[in-house]
């Protein structure tokens, strides 16, 4: 049985994002955490074959430059902060969350060149002060609507499939990793999600 209060975030914290903004097509986003790793060329194949668009949220110990950050660009994807080392934020003192997003920030950004404008705390932990953070450092606190579960399902992708399905709704962002077995199951999602009526979408920038 799917348990919904783990699948479906809910939250009344005006300062975060769980869904996009209200448009005139059903949308979702997806969204990629934990990389950047092994899995991400097989993931920006699926989403260049689908033409479609998703966010990818870093850690920046992970970010070696040989990783296709630019085809992640170019391929118009978004690319987040999800902070150094994949602490949980939500412990530490208000300088050292701060430290931590400044410095994932600024190595993403000396790579790319380009702004970071998004931030996932990582486990989804945060406090005010991880909020005061991003926002000192004008970024926007994302979080999701539908969790995949999929970082618990190695051995049964399918499973990842079923929860997304089952709880999709118009504008709900939709938390996936950068592990195998998400890859496994992205093509039949992306496909479902469009037989669904619904399209992919980004919020602005
Ligand atoms: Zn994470």
């Amino acid at each position: 049985m799917v348990d919904s209060t783990r699948v479906v975030y809910d939250s009344n914290d005006k300062s975060i994002i769980t869904m996009l903004p209200p448009g005139e097509k059903k949308t979702v986003m997806l969204t990629f955490d934990d990389g950047p790793g092994r899995a991400l060329p097989e993931i920006l194949a699926i989403l260049q074959e689908e033409e479609i668009q998703a966010a990818f949220f870093w850690q920046s110990r992970l970010l070696h430059p040989n990783r296709p950050w630019k085809k992640v660009l170019d391929q118009g994807h978004i690319i987040g902060n999800h902070s150094c080392s994949h602490k949980n934020l939500a412990r530490l003192p208000f300088q050292e969350q701060l430290a931590d997003l400044s410095k994932c920030k600024q190595k993403i950004e000396s790579l790319t060149g380009q702004k970071v404008d998004y931030f996932r705390p990582p486990f989804g932990q945060y406090n005010s002060d991880t909020l005061a953070a991003a926002s000192q450092l004008g970024m926007k606190t994302v979080l999701w609507r539908i969790a995949s579960l999929d970082w618990e399902l190695k051995d049964d992708p399918v499973q990842i499939l079923n929860y997304v399905i089952d709880h999709l709704e118009d504008r709900a962002i939709i938390l996936l990793h950068e592990l195998p077995q998400t890859v496994k199951i992205l093509p039949v999602l992306i496909q479902e999600i469009k037989k669904a009526g619904y399209n992919f979408g980004l919020p602005e920038r």
